[in-house]
């Protein structure tokens, strides 16, 4: 991010505009709407005022004289459209007082650029691409515009006007923020909406204990609880739309070291972001210690998110995680996610199952060489059943060594499937023989194994064979 997106107080001082044409008068009539003072130079000499509302036209100031000359004193921005060459000029003077500058078209010149705007009154949506693609920004623009209710602007102003009295009644801010969150999303928002304010005013006059309304505990507190959400894989657009309405609305969220910063990214900006997870060449808390920090987040009335990676119930320990919050009395819900060996099957075409080729699916882990003694492979010699190992890329060597000697097929396709949904995913198939020459040829984890006659389906093993796709195309051009 280049820019960051700040909203300009345009009560705080002139806009001095340099330039002229069609690009300049474009530039006035924006300013002008947003109720800005303009200080116009028409390099031109031509100031033209048409198609501008009288009010807005007498907040202009129409300048003459050279702009690179005069007081910039009280100026709060400079604007250059259809300035030509002074444009430049005008930059490297407000660069030297400090002025934020915008040269139309004109980035290196630019210390601030112009965002799409969505206008709803006191909400205001800024879309910006760093400069690179305005029709981007108004494709961005048209979305958010179709799915903003028209009066979101009047719901803002509305909680405006009572925010301060509403404070002088309940002092906790999470408490507060409570209040207002179920006066936005209730029946009092949903007036304000449908343009019934005046019976939003009354309704919210008639609060009469607005500690209670925000769901206040008897100790006066805020209720807490602890939401345990699955992250999914690591790409965020495959969190459910749950898990995000979890994450916004968190206050603090403990991760593991599985999830990804583009999913952490989701959670509410002021959440704090709480690791708790192993980080690399350290041990992580424990379980323990994370089983006490989510509950006395949720006894302190906050409202924490015990995040991990995939699911929660699938090798994510979200079992003994709701077990110490049952027997702490702490309120919880848990929200699936799409668990890496159903993405992995996804992002490579593994059908987990197939007709009359698999007909059941273990999900084991094997984490460690010793694990995998333990797992009774015997149980897993139906050809027809795929087994999915998490945690299996140390262990690949006891992985081989249990199935074939539970005679299972050496020929079996096996697949590795790395990173997962990330941007540097990564897959190296073969047979169950070659499964530790995969594992070599993987530039590291988290990986999934896949071991069953459906790998065979799968996209990099199509690639890799290059005699099935030939086949497959002669057969699709009969
Ligand atoms: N609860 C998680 C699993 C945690 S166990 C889930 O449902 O996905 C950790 C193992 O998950 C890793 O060793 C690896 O086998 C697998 N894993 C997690 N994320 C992965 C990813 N993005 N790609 C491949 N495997 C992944």
């Amino acid at each position: 991010m280049r820019f960051l997106p700040v909203f300009l107080d345009l009560q705080a001082g002139p806009v001095l505009l340099v330039g002229a044409g069609d690009l300049a008068r474009a530039k006035l009539r924006l300013l002008a709407a947003a109720g800005a003072q303009v200080r116009w130079y028409a390099i031109d000499g031509h100031h033209d005022l048409s198609g501008l509302e009288a009010a807005d036209a007498a907040r202009i100031e129409l300048a003459t004289g050279d702009p690179l000359a005069v007081d910039l004193t009280g100026v709060i921005a400079i604007l250059c459209a259809g300035a030509g060459a002074i444009g430049p000029l005008m930059s490297a003077r407000a660069k030297t007082v400090g002025l934020p500058v915008n040269v139309m078209d004109d980035l290196a010149h630019s210390t601030f650029i112009f965002p799409a705007i969505v206008d709803r009154g006191d909400v205001v949506v800024a879309v910006g691409t760093g400069g690179t693609s305005p029709v981007v920004a108004r494709r961005v623009r048209e979305r958010i515009e179709a799915v903003l209710p028209s009066r979101i602007g009047d719901l803002a102003s509305f909680i405006g006007r009572w925010r301060k009295a509403i404070h002088g009644r309940i002092a906790e801010f999470p408490l507060r923020r409570r209040f207002w969150e179920r006066v936005v999303d209730g029946p009092i928002g949903a007036l304000v909406l449908a343009g019934r304010t005046d019976e939003a005013e009354a309704a919210l006059r008639n609060i009469a204990d607005p500690s209670a309304f925000a769901g206040a505990q008897h100790d006066g507190k805020a209720e807490g609880r602890v939401t345990l959400v699955g992250a999914g894989p690591g790409d965020p657009d495959l969190l459910t739309v749950k898990a995000l309405r979890a994450l916004q609305d968190a206050d603090v969220v403990f991760y593991d070291e599985l999830v990804s910063p583009e999913v952490l990214d989701r959670a509410r900006r002021d959440a704090s972001r709480v690791p708790v997870g192993r980080r690399v060449g350290k041990p992580g808390i424990g379980q323990d210690a994370i089983n006490i920090l989510m509950i006395e987040a949720a006894k302190s009335g906050q409202r924490a998110v015990r995040l991990k990676g995939g699911d929660s119930f699938v090798f994510g320990r979200g079992g003994e995680e709701v077990e110490a919050l049952r027997k702490a009395g702490v309120a919880y819900s848990i929200i699936p996610g799409i668990t890496a060996g159903l993405a992995a099957a996804s992002q490579f075409e593994v059908p987990l199952t197939f007709r009359h080729e698999a007909l059941r699916i273990t999900f084991l882990t094997a984490h460690k060489a010793k694990d995998a003694e333990t797992v009774d492979w015997s149980a897993l010699t139906d050809e027809k059943m795929t087994v999915v190992v998490y945690m299996g890329m140390t262990a690949a060597p006891s992985v081989r060594a249990g199935l074939l000697a539970a005679g299972r097929s050496p020929q079996t396709p096996v697949g590795v499937f790395a990173r997962v949904s990330r941007p540097d995913a990564q897959a190296a198939v073969g047979t169950l023989e070659q499964l530790p020459d995969l594992i070599e040829q993987i530039d590291g984890g988290p990986a999934i194994l896949i071991i069953g006659d459906v790998v065979a389906h799968s996209a990099p093993w199509r690639h890799s064979n290059p005699y099935q796709v030939i086949s497959e195309l002669l057969e699709a051009a009969e």
